[in-house]
């Protein structure tokens, strides 16, 4: 699999997904490969970014297990080091912020609307898609 940078005649910049060399020439010549920006056929490939001169260097693999288990290691961290609040999210980051609950790093669900609410006010929370199986208790 070879990822290329790719760009069209306005300058957009994408990425495309090739099996090989060939398999982006082939394609580009057919016109099948569009800016997902704009729908242009005019696209070309950047020159792939400047490497230093390693040349027995891999390629690195970008391995989608491997992200995956990083970032559930990552949201078990979090969820292990952060007090779970559950619906009271935004009042207690709330409260937080105008001192009026020990600081403290906490975790729970806010609606959409909550979360713009916080933001405008100047708190800052992060959004964390936390996978189904990190919502069970802990063992
Ligand atoms: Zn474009």
């Amino acid at each position: 699999m070879k990822v290329y940078n790719l760009t069209c005649e306005h300058d957009h910049r994408f990425e495309g997904w090739f099996s090989s060399e060939e398999d982006f020439k082939s394609q580009s010549e057919a016109r099948q490969i569009a800016c997902p920006v704009c729908e242009s056929h005019a696209v070309r490939k950047l020159p792939s970014a400047p490497r230093l001169n390693l040349s027995t260097a891999q390629e690195p693999k970008i391995d989608a297990a491997v992200v995956q288990k990083q970032l559930l290691e990552l949201v078990r961290k979090i969820v292990a080091n952060t007090e779970d609040v559950g619906e009271r999210f935004a009042e207690e980051a709330r409260r937080m912020h105008y001192n009026e609950a020990p600081e403290r790093s906490i975790r729970g669900v806010a609606s959409v609307q909550e979360f713009e609410a916080l933001a405008e006010e100047g708190i800052d929370v992060v959004p964390l898609p936390l996978p189904d199986a990190l919502k069970q208790p802990l063992q």
